[in-house]
């Protein structure tokens, strides 16, 4: 097939200036969970390293291994699952900060042999979301075995952390009162944190008060704005990738591309958006598991190209997204591993 994703890493290294300057004076962690939002772990880290960026958010220990091993060893890479004391040993033999949410976890820690430099423990206080994390209830006594951790030298207390839904600001004030207890309670018990962080980019944009001293940034890293949000405009972001297909046949009034739901396109978006064609925009009429048909154009013709979302297209991945309810990140994720990536770019901005 010849159909591609397109990622421009220059407009990746604006976007990255501008979540910096957006978020100061708390530093931004990248976030590149699901291979970087689909867009390939490998290049995203290289040019993020290259851009100034010092933290990254890598989600598993495997993920950040693989972060590691492009980043160098001056990057501070934090993962938050981790599936037990083997996970937990990896993630300190990798040099990672680890994002620890359950008492058992710590457990596992005190078990382990004591480690030539102390793992760094990010804890997790569960502010509302039981996703994961520690229960307020459950905090003054995994504070206790982490003093003693911290003590024997098996542990240092890089971070105090949560996530928040950031779907209602008041959830999110409630969220952020649960995370400020946790932190006093912390400081009571003789444990100040070396950094705090709770937003991701939607809060991290909007609520100064959340920014703390980190903030892990995905989504607007990449350009992709939050459904029923703001604009990029506003926000002062652009989309990095475009899907791009090509015309495999004119058939009576449409054209055949050459990508299809198996590719990543939610065929229940049928009749519902219009790629972006040589003679401008045209609806998608049918999406097949190998292929789509769209209206056709005077001209039409095998080999031509069309945008079927994303930056220069008419529709972003979050326009797809609002269409069906979820949000941009899933549209994102869908383009296959099928479709191969290919990298723009007149090189790093600045050199640091
Ligand atoms: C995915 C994720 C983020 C990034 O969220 P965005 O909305 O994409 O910025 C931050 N923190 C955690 C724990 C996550 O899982």
């Amino acid at each position: 097939m010849s159909a591609e994703y397109r990622v421009d890493l220059d407009a990746f290294a604006r976007n990255l200036a501008r979540v910096r300057e957006a978020v100061a004076p708390a530093r931004h962690m990248l976030v590149v969970k699901d291979d970087a939002y689909s867009h390939g772990l490998e290049q995203i880290v290289r040019r993020a390293v290259a851009e100034g960026v010092t933290w990254i958010g890598a989600f598993d220990v495997e993920t950040g291994r693989a972060v590691r091993a492009v980043a160098g060893p001056d990057v501070r890479i934090f993962v938050w699952l981790l599936g037990g004391a083997d996970d937990l040993a990896g993630g300190i033999a990798a040099d990672l900060d680890l994002g620890i949410g359950d008492e058992a976890l710590l457990a596992d820690l005190a078990a382990q042999k004591t480690p030539p430099s102390p793992a760094r423990v990010h804890l997790k206080i569960d502010t509302g979301l039981h996703r994961n994390g520690i229960r307020p209830e459950d905090w003054s006594r995994a504070l206790e075995t982490l003093s003693t951790l911290v003590g024997e030298g098996k542990a240092s207390f890089e971070g105090l952390w949560s996530h928040i839904a950031e779907a209602s600001d008041a959830d999110d004030d409630d969220a952020r009162e649960i995370f400020l207890a946790a932190r006093a309670a912390a400081v009571d018990a003789g444990l100040t944190p070396r950094f705090s962080h709770l937003a991701a980019s939607a809060a991290g944009f909007a609520r100064a008060p959340f920014r703390e001293d980190l903030v892990r940034v995905g989504a607007f890293s990449y350009g992709i704005r939050p459904a029923g949000g703001p604009g990029e405009a506003e926000l002062g972001i652009e989309p990095i990738s475009t899907l791009v297909a090509t015309v495999t046949a004119v058939e009576g009034d449409a054209v055949r591309l050459d990508l299809g739901s198996l590719h990543g396109l939610p065929s229940v978006l049928e009749g519902r958006f219009s790629v972006t064609t040589p003679a401008g925009p045209r609806r998608v009429l049918t999406i097949e598991p190998g292929s789509t048909l769209v209206e056709t154009w005077s001209e039409a013709a095998p080999g031509n190209t069309v945008i079927v979302w994303g930056r220069g297209g008419v529709a972003s991945a979050t326009d797809l997204a609002e269409l069906i309810d979820t949000i941009g990140e899933e549209i994102a994720l869908r383009v296959s591993p099928l479709v191969p990536r290919r990298y723009a770019t007149n090189g790093p901005r600045r050199a640091r």
